[in-house]
C-alpha cells in the first residue's frame, strides 16, 4: 500500500557495486537516510537480488515502509557467476548493462505514481556510469567510496605512479626483488607509506590492467558527483582526508557508519530489519562464544573475496592449531583455491575442543562478543572499521587492492596490529597468536583498539564530526537542485 507521507519525501536512488564490502555501508547508509526522512530505492543487480532470495527469502527484505529494493543487469556471463565475483569482467560490463538498465529503472520509477520523483543518485565511487544517468535525467549524484581514506589517497595517486615510471613495473622480479620498499615521498599526507603499501593493482608489467585504469576513471570521474562520502572518521584519518579534499573539496567523512546507524536506532527507538549479507549466517557461533572466557577466542575470517591455496590455509591452521588458543574461523565455501578439502583429520582432532569452523558469521555480533580477544583479518576495510567499532586488536594478512593500505595503517599509525608475511608460515602464525592474545604488545594493541572505539564513539554521537557531517549530507541531499 502507497503511504501518502511517503510520496512527500526526497527520493534518493542507492547504487552499490554488487559486492558484499560495497553493498554493507551503502546499505547502512541507506538506511540512515531512510530514517532521516527519505524514501529510498535500494539497487541490486539481479543477481545478487536472487541469491539474497534463495539464501534469506522475501522477509529479509521487508519491514521498513519507503524503502524498495530493485534490480539491474550487471550483464556478466553465466560463466562468472560462480559466488567469487570476477571483478575485471564486472568494470568491463556493468559500465555497459548497468547503465542501460539503470537508465529504465529511473524512467520507469518517473512514470509511476507510487513513489515519489527520484530527487538524487547515491552512488559508489567505483560505479560512476551512473554519473551519465544522473546528467540525462538532471539528476544531482553524490558518490560513497567504500575504501578507507588512505586506501582512497593511494588511488588518487595511481596517475601519479604512472608518471613517475613506476607504472607499469619494468620486470616481474620488481614484486620480490625489494623495489616495493621504494618510498612513495611526494605524497607528504602519507608520510611512511611504501610503494607497496599502496593498493596492489599497479604491481603488474601489463600497461592495460582493467582495474588500475579503472580505478583511475573512476577516481577522476567522481569529481562531477556534488559530493564524495566517506566511511572514516576525521580522527582516524585527518592527515589523509586533507589530502583528499584537494581533489574532492566537498568531503563528508561520515564513519564508522556501522557506529552512526547504532546510535541513530538507539536514539529513535528503531528496529534494524533488513539484512546485510548475501550469505545466510550461522548464528550458532554466539551460542559457542557465550561457553567461553572472556578475550579467549581468535577471530578468522578473510572477507568475501579473498582466494587462499591449500598450502596457506594449511599453515594457518597448523599456526593456529599449535598456538593453543580457541578459534573460531570463517572458512567461505569458495575461499580456498580449487576448493578441496585441506582441513585434515589429525588437524580436527588435535583442535576438537578449541576450534569451530563455518562458513558465514554474523560478524559484527562475534566482534562485539566479549569472548573475542583478536582478529586475524585479510583488512577488509569494513572489517577493519568493524573490529574498531568492537576495540579488538588484529593480525592483518592482507590479500590485494587497498588492503596493503589499511594493514600499513593499522600497525604503524593506529597501533592496533601485527602483520603476517605473504608468504605465510606456521610458525608465524602460532607467534603472533600468543603475542596478540597473551604478550605485551597484544596488551598494548588492545589498549590502543579501545582508544580507537572511544574516539569513533565520539565521532558517531551528537556534536562528533561525523555526526555533523552526516546532518549537513541529509541538509544537502535535500537541498541540492
Ligand atoms: N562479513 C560477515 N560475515 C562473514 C564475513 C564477512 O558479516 O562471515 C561482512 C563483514 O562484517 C564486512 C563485509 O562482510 O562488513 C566484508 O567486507 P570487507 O570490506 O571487510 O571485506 P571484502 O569482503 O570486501 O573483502
Amino acid at each position: 500500500m502507497v503511504k501518502m507521507d511517503d510520496l512527500l519525501k526526497p527520493h534518493v536512488i542507492c547504487v552499490p557495486l554488487p559486492a558484499q564490502g560495497h553493498i554493507n555501508p551503502m546499505l547502512r547508509l541507506a538506511k540512515l537516510l531512510h530514517f532521516n526522512g527519505f524514501y529510498i530505492t535500494f539497487v541490486h543487480t539481479q543477481f545478487n537480488f536472487d541469491r539474497l532470495m534463495k539464501s534469506r527469502g522475501q522477509d529479509s527484505l521487508k519491514g521498513l515502509s519507503g524503502f524498495r529494493f530493485e534490480t539491474i543487469s550487471d550483464g556478466l556471463p553465466p560463466a562468472n557467476q560462480r559466488g567469487i565475483l570476477d571483478l575485471p569482467a564486472l568494470c568491463t560490463t556493468l559500465p555497459v548493462d548497468g547503465l542501460s538498465s539503470l537508465r529504465d529503472l529511473i524512467a520507469r520509477l518517473g512514470d509511476s505514481p507510487d513513489v515519489p520523483p527520484v530527487t538524487c543518485i547515491l552512488s559508489d565511487g567505483v560505479t560512476g556510469f551512473t554519473l551519465k544517468v544522473a546528467q540525462e535525467f538532471n539528476i544531482p549524484e553524490f558518490m560513497l567510496f567504500t575504501p578507507s581514506a588512505c586506501g582512497l589517497l593511494g588511488y588518487l595517486n595511481f596517475e601519479e605512479l604512472q608518471k613517475r615510471g613506476y607504472f607499469p613495473l619494468k620486470d616481474e622480479k620488481n614484486l620480490f626483488d625489494g623495489y616495493l620498499d621504494t618510498a612513495v615521498d611526494w605524497v607528504p599526507e602519507m608520510k611512511g607509506v611504501r610503494l607497496k603499501d599502496l593498493p596492489t593493482f599497479f604491481r603488474t608489467t601489463d600497461p592495460s590492467e582493467t582495474m588500475f585504469h579503472y580505478n583511475v576513471d573512476c577516481v577522476n570521474n567522481a569529481v562531477k558527483a556534488k559530493g564524495i562520502i566517506l566511511n572514516t572518521f576525521e580522527d582516524l584519518e585527518a592527515e589523509v582526508l586533507d589530502g583528499i579534499r584537494k581533489k574532492y573539496p566537498q568531503l563528508y567523512p561520515i564513519g564508522p557508519l556501522p557506529m552512526l546507524l547504532k546510535q541513530f536506532l538507539s536514539s529513535n527507538n528503531q528496529i534494524d530489519s533488513i539484512e546485510l549479507n548475501l550469505w545466510k549466517e550461522d548464528v550458532e557461533c554466539l551460542e559457542w562464544l557465550n561457553k567461553k572466557d572472556p578475550g579467549s577466542v581468535v577471530y578468522v575470517n578473510f572477507g568475501s573475496l579473498v582466494i587462499v591455496t591449500p598450502k596457506q590455509l594449511s599453515e594457518f591452521a597448523w599456526g593456529l592449531a599449535n598456538s593453543k588458543y580457541h578459534f573460531l574461523w570463517v572458512i567461505r565455501p569458495n575461499l580456498v583455491d580449487g576448493g578441496e578439502e585441506v582441513i585434515s583429520e589429525e588437524f580436527l582432532k588435535q583442535t576438537r575442543e578449541r576450534g569451530l569452523f563455518l562458513g558465514w558469521c554474523p560478524q559484527e555480533k562475534v566482534l562485539g562478543h566479549p569472548s573475542v580477544g583478536g582478529f586475524l583479518t585479510h583488512c577488509g576495510w569494513n572489517s577493519t572499521l568493524e573490529t574498531i567499532c568492537e576495540g579488538v586488536p588484529v593480525m592483518c594478512w592482507p590479500f590485494f587492492a587497498e588492503q596493503q593500505t589499511n594493514c600499513f595503517y593499522a600497525c604503524d599509525e593506529w597501533g592496533i596490529g601485527m602483520e603476517i608475511d605473504n608468504d605465510v608460515k606456521r610458525e608465524q602464525v602460532e607467534g603472533l597468536v600468543r603475542e596478540l592474545m597473551g604478550g605485551e604488545k597484544g596488551k598494548e594493541m588492545r589498549k590502543k583498539a579501545m582508544e580507537w572505539k572511544h574516539r569513533a564513539e565520539v565521532a558517531t554521537s551528537p556534536g562528533g564530526s561525523s555526526y555533523i557531517n552526516f546532518n549537513n549530507l541529509v541538509k544537502q541531499l535535500k537541498t541540492s537542485p
